[in-house]
């Protein structure tokens, strides 16, 4: 098996449920699975903790990690920051853990820049309208908020090609085991198994016949 761990991005719009997929695959599976805590200049919605959900920061404090070369990626989202602290990250991979980043599309496409070997996915839900709905059934923001991120929706659907696997979250559960799935399959990649390879073909040289 490969060392290193894998970085995997999962994007979606806002409100294709993400964040509920993310929840019950860490609780499904707490070793397998790391999730990457964004900064943010958002304020906290009601049940948000800094440090859990986000590292809740000002614009100076953002702009501060941006100058010291502390985030892997960030965007501006709706108006707002939002940026992955570099160094949990590359620790983690270092590791040979995998790390999962909940971001949106320009920061998915920066990530897969600078480490192709990355893994993007994208989860939508069954149909727009149902969209709307679990926006509007979320209760997290005003419905001027919904409007302009519906609108953000529409100009992110463009890129949906660029990622690699593509989730529908119809039945929650079978998201939870689809997205599973797809990130242990990409551990058997010959691409990520050269050390494997390169030791079978070395023993195996003893048998060759001249
Ligand atoms: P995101 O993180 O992508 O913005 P959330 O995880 O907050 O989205 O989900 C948005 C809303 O949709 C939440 O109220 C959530 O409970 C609901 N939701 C998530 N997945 C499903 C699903 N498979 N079926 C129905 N509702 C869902
Ligand atoms: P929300 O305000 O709903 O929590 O997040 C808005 C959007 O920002 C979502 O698409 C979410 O995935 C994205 N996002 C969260 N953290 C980051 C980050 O660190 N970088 C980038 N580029 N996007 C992020």
């Amino acid at each position: 098996m490969d060392k290193k761990g894998l970085i995997i991005v999962l994007s979606g719009f806002s409100g294709a449920g993400k964040g509920t997929i993310m929840k019950h695959l860490l609780k499904k599976y707490p070793d397998a699975y790391h999730l990457s805590i964004s900064a943010t200049t958002r304020a906290p919605r009601q049940g948000e903790e800094d440090g859990r959900e986000y590292f809740f920061r000002t614009q100076e404090e953002f702009d501060a990690m941006i100058a010291n070369n502390e985030l892997l990626e960030y965007a501006t989202f709706n108006g707002n920051s939002y940026g992955t602290p570099r160094s949990y990250v590359e620790k983690l991979v270092e590791e040979g853990k995998d790390v999962i980043l909940e971001i949106e599309i320009q920061g998915a496409l920066q990530v897969k820049k600078m480490y192709p070997e990355a893994v993007l996915l994208f989860v939508m839900p069954p149909t727009a309208n149902d969209l709307k709905e679990r926006l509007v059934g979320r209760g997290t923001e005003t419905a001027d908020v919904i409007a302009q991120r519906l609108a953000i929706s529409s100009r992110e659907s463009q890129f949906m090609c660029g990622y690699d696997y593509l989730v529908v979250n119809d039945d929650l559960a079978k998201s939870v085991e689809q997205v599973h799935s797809i990130i242990s399959s990409e551990h058997f990649r010959t691409a990520r198994n050269e050390d494997t390879i390169k030791t079978i073909q070395k023993d195996l040289k003893k048998f060759e016949r001249r």
